[in-house]
């Protein structure tokens, strides 16, 4: 049995895991990809809006010869990090559920890569499964369509086709970017008045450029509201519709964490907020012993926590799991 077993090895679920370990306690990470897998899924030539001392752990200096890193240092670094501290990590391996048993201990069942299921036990456990396995869907007849993907990796795919790009954050004018230099035709549609205002200030001129030049096409206030093979209808704030002849979809629209374990193991939601319940000094939960970190104490807006904050999670749930034991051995 372990002190602690955190669920996703992500940054914040590695830091959680790092701090834990720094206090003395038995920690074991299962992840049911493989170590940091939502940066492996960002796209191939991403660069990071944070400067890599903002996205350091467990005390290991982010070195780059950038100011602000790309995705494949960041995969090297964390990789890097995790080796450093000796984390244990089950890799491949999926937490279906947790159950709380006798002694205040909590078993975790899971599946391997091979279909063998396993149940693991721990006195304390730490949910910090991200957002990324879900993207939000946008609800419109023809979004499961194979041409449509909430996803972006490369451009080369979509060299000389007709891209329609749905979303107005970081994601879709990065995206929109790259698509224009292999030659894509672009289409961006937004509802909003105009793009994010969090554009990393160093790409929204290139991007503003682009439109000017009319290399992309930006629509505004204007939806998808159906796709089919050929094309994409537009329904514009002002109740006009317009079709635009299209290859390939691109909805970046975000994610959503899942609380399905959340739910498995009794944690109270704040449905209000869309959120669990917890305790911000401490990121346990209203069940005693279980706490979340990074991404999934995150409401409506899953922005509010990105590894930046969420990174400092580990270390209030290490302080409290180690000065409850404290208080345990002095009763
Ligand atoms: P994740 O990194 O999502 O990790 C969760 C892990 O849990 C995953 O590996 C997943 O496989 C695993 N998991 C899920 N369910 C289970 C299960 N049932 N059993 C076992 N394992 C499970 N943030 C910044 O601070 N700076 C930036 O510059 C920045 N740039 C970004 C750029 C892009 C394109 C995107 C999409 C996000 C960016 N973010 C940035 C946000 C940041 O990536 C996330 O906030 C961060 O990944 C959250 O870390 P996490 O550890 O909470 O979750």
């Amino acid at each position: 049995m372990k002190d602690v077993i955190i669920i996703g090895a992500g940054p914040c679920g590695l830091s959680a895991a790092m701090e834990c370990r720094r206090q003395g306690l038995s920690t074991l990470i299962i992840e049911k990809n493989f170590i940091v897998h939502s940066i492996y899924l960002y796209p191939t030539n991403m660069q990071f809006f944070s400067t890599t001392e903002l996205l350091e752990i467990g005390g290991v200096p982010f070195t780059s010869p950038n100011d602000k890193p790309f995705r494949h240092e960041a995969l090297v670094y964390y990789r890097r990090a995790a080796q450093q501290h000796e984390l244990e990590i089950a890799s491949y391996e999926e937490v279906l559920s947790v159950e709380p048993i006798e002694g205040g201990v909590y078993a975790v069942h899971t599946v391997n890569l091979r279909g063998e299921q396993q149940k693991r036990e721990a006195a304390n456990i730490v949910i910090a499964t991200g957002y990324f396995d879900q993207p939000n869907w946008i609800g419109i007849p023809g979004e499961e369509l194979p041409k449509v993907s909430h996803y972006f990796g490369e451009a080369h795919p979509y060299s000389g086709m007709k891209v329609a790009v749905i979303g107005g954050s970081n994601s879709a004018v990065d995206a929109a970017l790259e698509l224009v230099r292999v030659g894509a035709t672009v289409d961006m549609v937004y509802r909003g008045e105009s793009i994010s205002e969090n554009i990393k200030p160093w790409v929204r001129p290139i991007f503003e450029s682009m439109v000017a030049k009319e290399k992309i096409t930006l629509h505004l206030q204007s939806r998808v509201t159906e796709i089919t093979a050929g094309s994409v209808l537009l329904t514009r704030q002002n109740g006009e519709t317009g079709l635009l002849d299209n290859d390939f979809v691109l909805a970046l629209t975000g994610f959503r964490p899942s609380r399905t374990l959340l739910a498995s193991v009794g944690a109270e939601m704040d449905d209000s907020l869309d959120k669990p319940v917890f305790n911000t000094a401490t990121m346990e939960t209203t069940v005693p012993g279980i706490y979340v970190a990074g991404v999934i104490a995150s409401g409506r807006n899953a922005n509010e926590v990105f590894i930046e904050t969420g990174r400092g999670h580990g270390h209030l749930i290490a302080n409290h799991i180690h000065a409850r034991r404290l208080a345990d051995k002095e009763l």
